[in-house]
């Protein structure tokens, strides 16, 4: 007899959203987090004097809403808001837009002296990809065709998606395409009441359907016979299971918690080719009760570099940052603000570094994010009260992710993550991969799509399975 039809590995959003979608649908489910808390990246820390920092809510598409009223709560998605004010900041261009298709028609129109005809013609390409296209062109090669030499106008349409899910103008079109236009549909939103409000919602809802979380939990093995799931290995004692849906890593699932071992040779071949998504660092900086912050914009998207490019927005020597201003708003009814500074980046650059120096260099990413802060909120050092700093190496120990990838794999990842099943009856993988299914949208349809897969599989086991209405 197996414990749990489903053991879901992981708290991130594709594993919350699955197990709940999962539960609801009758299933029995056990979610697994190794962490004291829930919520993958999508987490929180509070810190003395007040302070509570919020890690990845900076941005999301307004398809979260409609993702979190079908497969959450009606009240949950009632607290997604609009941010509408986004700046760049940046030697080619400063500006301020609401991030949707009506405002970047305008500025490109406008600003940039863009035909409108091409702006339609753009628009009407990237808006028509989707997930099945034939990877054809790269970002590179959509700008080059739309706007040759045009680097200013390259830069405004690129860095934010960079930002939002570490892809570059080498990666195929389409990943830049579907993640833009999911924004240009209507802006960029956010989460009222905090990612902890989010998280802790979100949990009411698991236990109400059912689902055992269990925090602390470590899976160590995935027990897999005859090519068929048959259990877990959890903080040392075996769970039996009919089905595993994995949110840990796309290469940590097949590689350790797995083993190669139970995959064919060819599929084997084409995952040592996945590659991981870059990582981040993070400034966090806590106003001091009583302090304020201007309205200096929501999302600000500064740079210091000549023009756009990959390189060194993931370099060590930053130039790059998005900073997020969260206004009391965010957390309605606390009167409190904080900032956080967020830059691309690669895990070597900080792991292959001595303890001192770490330490140093985690110092002085703090100070040069307060000097280049400075030119937009003079007399921050000031107003804060705490600074403190995330580098991949830190997002590695929270999430397990190798190298601390914050936005799962790059493309090629997409098309092993859908494999699995194919290669190990009962085994499902969703979360962050492909770039496309990254970011807090793509994450949690992501763990619809493999829920919904998950559940086809139970009811081939057994028949008789009344069916749930989700
Ligand atoms: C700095 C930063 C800023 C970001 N900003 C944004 C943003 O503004 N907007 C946006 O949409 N997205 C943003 N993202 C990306 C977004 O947060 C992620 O794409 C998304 O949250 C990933 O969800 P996930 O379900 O793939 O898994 P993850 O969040 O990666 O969660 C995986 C979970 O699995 C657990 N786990 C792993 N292995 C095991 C194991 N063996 N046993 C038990 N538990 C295990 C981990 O602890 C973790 O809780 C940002 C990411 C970062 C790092």
């Amino acid at each position: 007899m197996s414990a749990y039809d489903t053991v879901v590995i992981g708290s991130g959003l594709a594993g919350m959203t699955s197990a709940n979608l999962l539960a609801k649908l009758g299933h029995k489910v056990l979610l697994a987090e190794h962490h004291y808390n829930m919520g993958g990246m999508a987490t929180w820390f509070k810190r003395k004097g007040g302070h509570i920092m919020d890690i990845s809510l900076h941005g999301f598409p307004c398809g979260m809403i409609k993702t979190l009223r079908k497969y959450w709560t009606q009240d949950i998605s009632h607290r997604v808001i609009q941010l509408k004010n986004v700046r760049f900041d940046n030697p080619q261009f400063s500006l301020n837009t609401t991030f949707d298709k009506v405002d970047f028609t305008y500025i490109l129109r406008e600003r940039f002296g863009i035909l409108k005809e091409v702006i339609d013609d753009f628009f009407l390409t990237v808006c028509g990809m989707n997930f099945y296209d034939e990877v054809v062109m790269t970002t590179r090669e959509l700008f080059e065709k739309y706007f040759p030499g045009r680097t200013d106008v390259w830069r405004f349409l690129m860095e934010p998606i960079t930002y939002a899910n570490g892809s570059t103008l080498d990666d195929p079109a389409i990943t830049y395409g579907i993640v833009f236009s999911n924004f240009m549909d209507k802006g960029v939103f956010t989460y009222q009441g905090g990612t902890d409000h989010l998280i802790k919602e979100m949990k009411k809802e698991l236990l109400k359907n059912g689902v055992d979380i269990r925090t602390h939990c470590l899976v160590e093995k995935i027990y897999v016979g005859d090519k068929t799931v048959q259990g877990v290995r959890i903080n040392g004692q075996d769970i039996q299971c009919k089905s595993v849906l994995s949110n840990s890593n796309l290469l940590t699932t097949i590689q350790e918690l797995t083993g190669e071992e139970h995959f064919d040779a060819e599929f084997i071949k084409e995952v040592k080719k996945v590659r991981l998504n870059n990582s981040s660092c993070q400034v966090y900086m806590g106003i001091k009760t009583g302090e304020t912050v201007p309205n200096v914009g929501d999302l600000l998207f500064s740079s210091v570099a000549d023009e756009y490019c990959t390189h060194q927005i993931l370099s060590k020597d930053v130039t790059s940052r998005t900073f997020s201003f969260y206004y009391p708003e965010t957390r309605p009814g606390t009167n409190r603000y904080s900032i956080v500074s967020s830059t691309n980046a690669r895990y070597q650059d900080w792991a292959s570094l001595s303890e001192s120096q770490y330490k140093k260099d985690k110092h002085d990413l703090e100070q040069t994010t307060l000097d280049a802060l400075e030119k937009y909120v003079p007399g921050i050092r000031k107003k804060v009260d705490h600074v403190e700093a995330s580098t991949p190496k830190t997002f590695k120990r929270y999430t397990l992710h190798p190298s601390g990838t914050s936005f799962g794999t790059k493309f090629e990842g997409l098309k092993i993550s859908r494999d699995i099943p194919k290669q190990i009856n009962g085994l499902f993988h969703a979360g962050s991969v492909g770039i496309i299914m990254s970011g807090w949208l793509g994450a949690a349809n992501y763990g619809v799509i493999v829920a919904n897969e998950t559940d086809k599989f139970l009811r081939q086991l057994s028949p008789s399975l009344v069916t749930a209405s989700a």
